[in-house]
């Protein structure tokens, strides 16, 4: 399904504009500079002709993407900048949080986790939240070539651990390298599982 054409169709700042759901849906979440358009690009290979800016300040949307009409690519804001004002950050919680709440036909979030980082309290905030409304996710841990893969498998260990209880949490805690493309056509496989064929 990768290979589809990947276009852009809806970019929304508020609830009610996102677009009505009609195909199958994985959104990408993670904290700013976690690694998710190097990802998104990564994965789909057309990224950059539709990337939007990510910079701090800016009204940030959550864009929505569709290859062809067998799969929706949601990128949400990254959240976390720990420069942005607090009202600009707030808005683009409650966003993020609305969304992976209360949208229908949602299949899978992403969650971004940086390896050498791991996870951070936003990240466990959004968790409880898709535990709360029975969102299903699946962690991705990006950047795994800044460290000695007995880390990466170290980091996906602790995390799997620490969602131990968690219901909605898809396993296994995926690993990708968009610099390297370690782990991705795994992530490919993974995720193309649920477009509609
Ligand atoms: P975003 O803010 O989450 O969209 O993150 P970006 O994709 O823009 O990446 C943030 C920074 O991390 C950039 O400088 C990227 O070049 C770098 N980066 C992204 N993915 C990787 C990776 O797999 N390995 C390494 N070493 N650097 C990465």
């Amino acid at each position: 399904v990768f290979r589809n054409k990947l276009d852009f169709f809806a970019a929304a700042k508020i609830p009610s504009s996102f677009p009505p759901p009609t195909i199958p849906e994985i959104a990408f979440a993670g904290v700013s500079n976690v690694g998710k358009s190097s990802l998104l690009n990564a994965l789909t290979r057309q990224w950059g002709i539709v990337r939007t800016s990510d910079k701090p300040g800016l009204t940030q949307s959550i864009n929505f993407f569709k290859l062809a009409s067998k799969l929706c690519l949601v990128d949400l804001p990254g959240y976390g900048f720990a420069y942005a004002k607090d009202e600009v950050k707030e808005s683009w919680q409650e966003l993020v949080k609305e969304y992976v709440s209360n949208r229908v036909g949602l299949d899978r979030v992403c969650l971004l986790v940086h390896t050498k980082r791991g996870m951070k309290p936003l990240d466990y905030e959004l968790i409880d939240l898709m535990e709360r409304y029975k969102t299903p996710y699946q962690i991705v841990l990006t950047k795994t070539d800044l460290v000695f893969p007995i880390d990466v498998a170290r980091r996906a260990m602790e995390i799997q651990e620490s969602l131990k209880k968690n219901k909605s949490v898809v396993k296994p805690v995926m690993m990708v390298s968009s610099k390297t493309g370690a782990g991705i056509r795994n992530l490919r496989g993974v995720l193309g599982k649920l477009a509609r064929f």
